[in-house]
C-alpha cells in the first residue's frame, strides 16, 4: 500500500471506534438536555451511565461521524426506555374495566373522554362510570363529555360504598350491554392517604383490567414521585401522559415510565376530545433530546449511505457516482449548521467527514462540465481535456487534478475496506 492510502486507513481505524474521552464529552450534553427535559436526576443518570456503556468502543456507523452515532445510540436508547414500539392497553371481547387514576387537573377526566371517543370510534361499547365524589362538579364535567361523545355515563352517589357501587355496576350491565367501562376517579392536588385508601377500595370492588396513571407532561420532576406512590398502592398497568401540546419536552414521561416499567399507552395533545394519540416513543424521543432535526440528517445520512452502497462493485467506483454521492451528501443540507444544534456536539465530533458546501459545489461543477465517457472513464482525461473541463467549470487545471487524484484515491480505498470487511461489504453493521 501506498504511504497515503495507509495514512487514511490509519484515520479511518482511529475512528472507527467511539473512544471514552469522545462518549464522556457527548455524555455531559446529553445529561444537561435530559435535565433541561425535565428528566428526573436519577432517570437521567441511571440513563447516562447505560448509554455510556454501550457507546465506548462502539463500531463508528456508516457513514456517521462518531458525534452522530453517540447521539444515535442515545436515541436508540431513549426510544427503548420509552418503551420501544407504541402499546395498545389490552381489551378482551368483554369485561374490560378500565380504571383511571391520578393528580387533580391532570387531566383523568378529559382523558376518560377522550378514551371513550377514541374506543367508540372503533365500534366498542363504552359506558363511563363518575366515581369522583370529591368535586361536587367532576360528574357534571364527565356527563357533559359522556353526551358529547353519545355514551352513557353512571353517577357514583355521595356517600356509596364500593360494594353498592359494584351492584349497581353489575344491574346496569345487565340491562346495557357494555363492553368496556371505564372509572373516572377523584384526584387530590397531593397525594394522601385517604384518598389512596378509598381508591384502593374501590379498585379491588370493582377488579379492573387496566389500572391506567394519567400524568401531566408539565409535572416535571414530580412525575417519579407520583408514578411511584400510585405503582405502589394500587398497581398500575400502564400510563396516559397528557398536556404533550405544550412547553413540555416529555422528561416526565421517561421519569414515569422508568419507576413503572409500564407502557405508556397514550398522550393527550389538546384540551378536545380528539386530542388523544397512541404514544410515539420515537417521537418522544426526539423531543426530549430537543433534536429533531438532527436525528432526521441522521436517518437520511444512512440511507444514503446505504444507497451509495448499492451503486457498484468499488472497482467500478467512478465519477458518475461520486457526483452522485456528492449530491446526496447536499441534500442532506449543511452538516456543520446542524450539528451545531447539539450543545457542545461540535466539539465531541472528531475531524473527518467535514463536508464544505463550496467545496462540494466546485467539485460538482467540475464533473458536471466532462463529458459522460468522461466520467465513465476517468483513464481518458489527458492534458487537453483537462483544460477544456477547467474552463468549463470556471476552475484551473490543477483543480481537475487534485479532484481525479482524489476519486483515485476513493476508489483504492474502497476496494480495501470491501477485502477488509468481506461478504456484505461496508455496508455491515448496519440496519
Ligand atoms: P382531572 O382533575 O385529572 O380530572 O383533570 P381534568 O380532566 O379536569 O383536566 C384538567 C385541565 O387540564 C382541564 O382544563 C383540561 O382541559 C386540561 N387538559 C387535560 N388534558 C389536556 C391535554 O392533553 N392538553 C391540554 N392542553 N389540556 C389538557
Ligand atoms: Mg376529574
Amino acid at each position: 500500500l501506498g504511504n497515503k492510502l495507509q495514512d487514511i486507513l490509519d484515520r479511518v481505524g482511529r475512528e472507527s471506534k467511539l473512544t471514552e474521552k469522545q462518549v464522556k464529552e457527548a455524555m455531559r450534553e446529553i445529561r444537561m438536555a435530559l435535565l433541561e427535559a425535565d428528566v428526573n436526576f436519577t432517570v437521567a443518570k441511571d440513563f447516562v451511565a447505560r448509554v455510556t456503556e454501550k457507546a465506548v468502543g462502539q463500531e463508528v456507523q456508516g457513514s456517521l461521524t462518531g458525534g452522530q452515532t453517540v447521539v444515535k445510540l442515545v436515541h436508540d436508547e431513549l426510544i427503548q426506555t420509552l418503551g420501544g414500539e407504541t402499546q395498545q392497553p389490552t381489551l378482551k371481547n368483554e369485561g374490560n374495566v378500565w380504571f383511571m387514576v391520578g393528580l387533580q387537573g391532570a387531566g383523568k377526566t378529559t382523558s376518560t373522554g377522550k378514551l371513550a371517543a377514541f374506543y367508540k370510534g372503533k365500534g366498542r361499547r363504552v359506558l363511563l362510570v363518575a366515581a369522583d365524589t370529591q368535586r361536587p362538579a367532576a360528574r357534571d364535567q364527565l356527563e357533559v363529555l359522556a353526551n358529547q361523545v353519545g355514551v352513557p355515563v353512571l353517577k357514583v352517589a355521595d356517600g356509596e360504598t364500593p360494594q353498592e357501587t359494584r351492584r349497581r355496576l353489575d344491574e346496569y350491565l345487565k340491562t346495557d350491554f357494555r363492553d368496556l367501562v371505564i372509572v373516572d376517579t377523584a384526584g387530590r392536588l397531593q397525594i394522601d392517604e385517604a384518598l389512596m385508601d378509598q381508591l384502593a377500595n374501590l379498585q379491588t370492588e370493582l377488579a379492573p383490567t387496566e389500572t391506567l396513571l394519567v400524568v401531566d407532561a408539565m409535572t416535571g420532576q414530580e412525575a417519579l414521585n407520583v408514578a411511584r406512590v400510585f405503582d405502589e398502592r394500587v398497581h398500575l398497568s400502564g400510563l396516559i401522559i397528557t398536556k404533550m401540546d405544550g412547553d413540555a419536552r416529555g422528561g416526565a414521561a421517561l421519569s414515569a415510565r422508568s419507576v413503572t416499567g409500564r407502557p405508556i399507552y397514550f398522550a393527550g395533545v389538546s384540551e378536545k376530545i380528539s386530542g388523544l394519540e397512541p404514544f410515539y416513543p420515537d417521537r418522544v424521543a426526539g423531543r426530549i433530546l430537543g433534536m429533531g432535526d438532527v436525528l432526521g440528517l441522521i436517518e437520511r445520512a444512512q440511507q444514503a449511505d446505504l444507497k451509495a452502497m448499492e451503486v457498484k462493485k468499488p472497482g467500478d467506483f467512478d465519477l458518475e457516482d461520486l457526483l452522485l454521492q456528492l449530491r446526496q451528501i447536499r441534500k442532506m443540507g449543511p452538516l456543520g449548521d446542524l450539528l451545531k444544534l447539539i450543545p457542545g456536539m461540535s466539539r465531541a465530533l472528531p475531524e473527518g467527514f467535514n463536508v464544505d458546501e463550496k467545496q462540494i459545489q466546485r467539485i460538482d461543477a467540475m464533473i458536471s462540465s466532462m463529458t459522460v465517457k468522461e466520467r465513465r472513464n476517468p483513464k481518458i482525461i489527458d492534458g487537453r481535456r483537462r483544460k477544456r473541463i477547467a474552463a468549463g467549470s470556471g476552475s484551473t487545471v490543477q483543480d481537475i487534478n487534485r479532484l481525479l487524484k482524489m476519486h483515485e484515491q476513493m476508489k483504492e480505498m474502497m476496494k480495501v475496506l470491501q477485502r477488509m470487511s468481506g461478504p456484505g461489504g461496508m455496508g455491515k453493521g448496519m440496519k
